[in-house]
């Protein structure tokens, strides 16, 4: 792919600068859909891979531009795979992963160990277009357990209650680096590189 440029369907700096590193050695421009103007969008999927789809949508036709949208959270075994695409927001709005954290484990506060497996998960959309009838998809996943307390300091989220058994720590336990590389996001993120590379 010689260079194109790619808005990237999110507001958050930190994410634009995470994707900027990963994509530049494809010769990928990335701006923010805020240059252009676009602000959070309404989330109206039920999945993780439609909520991304409207989102590089609405950022790929305010731009004119190839767009690139993620969309990520938290299913849980025992609860039907809630919170997912509302991890968020699970204990209401503004956002705060102490709140949702409290509300997590008051829902498997009957739930045994054993039976508190999660998975984190991620889904990446990219639009060459805002009419591509054929839009470069990855998902990947990222298994553990649900702890019953927190456990570490660093990561995000939920990660002091998301345990992984092969190395018998939690993901904020786990150095960011490593989390980098095993991650649901970071899995994909890899993932899409190549097959953008392919293109
Ligand atoms: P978004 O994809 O930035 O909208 O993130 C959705 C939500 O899912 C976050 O606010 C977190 O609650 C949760 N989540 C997604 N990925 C992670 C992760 O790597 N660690 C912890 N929580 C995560």
């Amino acid at each position: 792919m010689s260079s194109i440029e790619v808005v990237l369907a999110s507001a958050n700096p930190g994410k634009l600068r995470e994707f900027e590193e990963l994509l530049a050695p494809l010769g990928v421009t990335l701006s923010s859909q805020a240059d252009y103007g676009v602000h959070d969008v309404e989330e109206t999927g039920l999945t993780f891979v439609e909520n991304a789809l409207i989102k590089a949508r609405a950022a790929a036709r305010a731009s004119g531009k190839a767009a690139l949208a993620d969309d990520s959270g938290l299913a849980v075994d025992a609860l039907n795979g809630a919170p997912g695409i509302y991890s968020a927001r699970y204990a209401g709005q503004p956002s705060d992963d102490q709140a949702n954290n409290r509300k997590l484990l008051d829902a498997l506060s009957e739930v045994p160990e054993g039976l508190r497996g999660a998975r984190y998960w991620c889904a990446l959309v990219y639009l060459r277009h805002a009419e591509d009838p054929a839009p470069l998809i990855v998902q990947r996943e990222w298994r553990g357990d649900i702890l019953s307390l927190p456990r570490g300091e660093g990561g995000f989220g939920y990660d002091p209650l998301f345990w992984l058994r092969d190395r018998e720590m939690s993901v904020a336990e786990l150095p960011a680096s490593e989390k980098n590389r095993l991650s649901h996001r970071g899995r994909a993120v890899a993932a899409l590189v190549e097959e953008l590379k392919a293109l």
